[in-house]
């Protein structure tokens, strides 16, 4: 079964040459990591029109959220430590300061709520339910929401157009994210930023429970980043970046970091 199906190369660097990690690839799918960056990803995901429909995100975030119940011991006391450290959830405050009060495009925005007044949204929605309601969301406060698929719909947009960019639990969906972040690059103004948060490969949590860490999700996670592997990809992509969730990088669940314009980018 595993074998027949074409795999892709590593998004990250373009080799070929992958390890495919057993504990994490249930039939059929195979998780592997790049041998020259490290890179941990899915070999096999599914096309886009697949995504669309079969696999959207509500759906298989609903079966996921009832087979994972109870399955994640440490998650309450990482929850318990986040609140006794002050750490919200909400980063509103920081993406205002962060971006300006501007103009804010947010891919794979689901129902396109994210980006608060006073800064202006933009969305790019794949799932075709949401994006209806994302547009309409968004038109109401000056912004607009494109559907389609992030790597393809992030071109459609003017050179310098943004002053921040928001990829909130969508790079670990987006089988071309290199291409993404490219376009980021290209859309994103030299005094902007691009916020992303994805699940942490690297998280205690991971390593702990294993293949029933909540990170994992088949076949719509197709990239596992640490914060090593995000870091060289947005480097090649032309950022830097810098860490947000410091104080509870290990044992969180996802990273946050910004990504800044490199200066000799
Ligand atoms: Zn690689």
């Amino acid at each position: 079964m595993k074998d027949t199906t074409p795999y892709r190369a590593c998004p990250t660097c373009g080799d070929d040459a992958a390890s495919a990690l057993d504990a994490y690839s249930p039939d059929p799918w195979v998780v592997a990591q790049c041998g020259s960056c490290a890179l941990v990803y899915l070999r096999n995901p599914p096309a886009y029109e697949a995504l669309e429909e079969d696999f959207a995100w509500e759906k298989t975030y609903v079966e996921k959220k009832a087979k994972s119940k109870g399955s994640t011991p440490l998650s309450p006391y990482i929850r318990k430590l986040r609140n006794s450290l002050g750490i919200r959830r909400d980063k509103t405050a920081q993406w205002r300061r962060w971006f300006n009060d501007g103009h804010v495009l947010d891919i794979g925005c689901g129902w396109g709520d994210l980006i608060k007044p006073p800064m202006t949204p933009y969305g790019i929605e794949l799932s075709s339910g949401l994006h209806e309601k994302a547009d309409a969301l968004m038109r109401a406060r000056g912004g607009y929401c494109v559907k389609g698929a992030g790597a393809e719909a992030i071109w459609d947009f003017d050179e310098g157009q943004f002053d921040g960019i928001l990829m909130n639990s969508y790079l670990e969906h987006e089988v071309d994210a290199m291409r993404v972040l490219k376009g980021a690059h290209r859309a994103v103004k030299s005094t902007g930023g691009v916020f992303i948060r994805v699940p942490n490969f690297a998280s205690l949590n991971r390593r702990v429970v294993g293949p029933k860490w909540c990170g994992f999700r088949y076949p719509d996670h197709v990239n596992y980043f640490t914060l090593a592997t995000l870091t060289d990809m947005a480097a090649r992509a032309g950022f830097t970046t810098e860490l947000v969730n410091k104080v509870t990088l290990h044992m969180d669940d996802n990273v946050s970091v910004l990504l800044r314009k490199s200066a000799t980018s």
